[in-house]
C-alpha cells in the first residue's frame, strides 16, 4: 500500500503511512503501540519537542487500565516505578477491591509524567515513526486518504488518521465532530506553588468549597529543584 499512497493532487507522497496519529499523550502513544503490534504502518505527530509534562496531571492508574496495559506485557514496567494502592472509590467512599477476581486487584499512583515516559519508551522499542516537534495545522480528506498539513510548511499521507489531540484537538474540529454537552456548573483550580510552612495535607469540604493540599515530594540537586514525580519546576 506504500507504493501507492498519493496525495489529494495525484503526486505520489514522500512521507505516507497507514495510520497517522495527531498528538502523542497517553492515548496517542497507547494506539500507536498497540497498531504497531498489529503490523500497521503507523506515525504518530506530537508538536511538543520532549515528552516532559509542565504539571503534575494524573497521579495514578486504575485496576482496569492495568489489566490493558497487561495484554501488550507491559504491565510490570508502571508496577515496578509506581506504588500499589487501594484507590478505588464512589463519591469519597473508599472501595477495597482487594478480592476482586483480577491479576491486578489495585491501583498504581504514578505521575503522568512517568505513565508517559514509560510508554514512550515501549513505542521506541517498535516500528513506530515519531515526529516530534511538528504542529498539525490542518487536515484534508479525499477518496483515498488524507493530508496532513503541517506548522513547519510540510506535509503527510496517510489511508487514516487519528484524533488524540486532547480535549480541544483540531482534528475532531476539522472533521466536523462536536463535543455536545452541558455549560460547566463548577469550576476547579490546581497550583503549584512554594510555601514557607507545612501546611495541613488532604482534602477538606467547608463554606469555601471542597480544597486542599497535597504535597510533590522534591530534592534539589546542583541547585535545580528536581521533582520526584518526573515533573519540571515551573
Ligand atoms: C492540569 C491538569 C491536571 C490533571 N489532573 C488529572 C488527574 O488528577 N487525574 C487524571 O486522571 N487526569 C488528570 N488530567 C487529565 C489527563 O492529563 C488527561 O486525561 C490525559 O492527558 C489525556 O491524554 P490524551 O493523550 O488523550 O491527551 P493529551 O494528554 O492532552 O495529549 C494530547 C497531545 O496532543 C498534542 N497535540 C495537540 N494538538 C496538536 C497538534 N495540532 N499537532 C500536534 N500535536 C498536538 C499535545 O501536545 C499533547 O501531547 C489532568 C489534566 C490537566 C491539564
Amino acid at each position: 500500500m506504500d507504493g501507492d499512497r498519493r496525495d489529494s493532487d495525484g503526486r505520489a507522497a514522500t512521507t505516507g503511512h497507514g495510520v497517522v496519529i495527531v498528538g502523542g499523550g497517553p492515548t496517542g502513544l497507547m494506539l500507536a503501540g498497540e497498531l504497531a503490534l498489529a503490523g500497521v504502518d503507523v506515525a504518530i505527530v506530537e508538536r511538543r519537542a520532549s515528552q516532559d509534562l509542565a504539571g503534575s496531571r494524573a497521579g495514578g492508574l486504575h485496576s482496569r487500565t492495568i489489566e490493558i496495559l497487561d495484554q501488550p506485557g507491559i504491565a510490570d514496567r508502571f508496577l515496578s516505578q509506581g506504588q500499589v494502592a487501594q484507590v478505588a472509590g464512589f463519591a469519597g467512599t473508599r472501595l477495597d477491591i482487594s478480592d476482586f477476581p483480577t491479576r491486578h486487584n489495585y491501583g498504581l499512583g504514578l505521575w503522568q509524567n512517568h505513565i508517559e515516559r514509560i510508554l514512550a519508551g515501549w513505542v521506541a522499542e517498535l516500528a513506530v515513526t515519531f515526529h516530534r516537534g511538528r504542529e498539525v495545522t490542518g487536515i484534508a480528506q479525499d477518496d483515498t486518504g488524507v493530508d496532513v498539513a503541517l506548522a513547519d510548511g510540510q506535509s503527510l499521507r496517510a489511508d487514516y488518521l487519528v484524533g488524540c489531540d486532547g480535549g480541544r484537538s483540531l482534528v475532531r474540529k476539522a472533521a466536523g465532530i462536536e463535543f455536545p454537552g452541558w455549560d460547566p456548573t463548577m469550576s476547579a483550580l490546581i497550583a503549584e506553588v512554594e510555601m514557607a510552612d507545612q501546611p495541613t495535607l488532604g482534602i477538606r469540604n467547608d463554606a469555601i468549597g471542597t480544597h486542599g493540599f497535597g504535597k510533590r515530594e522534591y530534592e534539589i540537586r546542583d541547585g535545580e529543584v528536581v521533582y520526584k514525580d518526573g515533573g519540571r519546576y515551573g
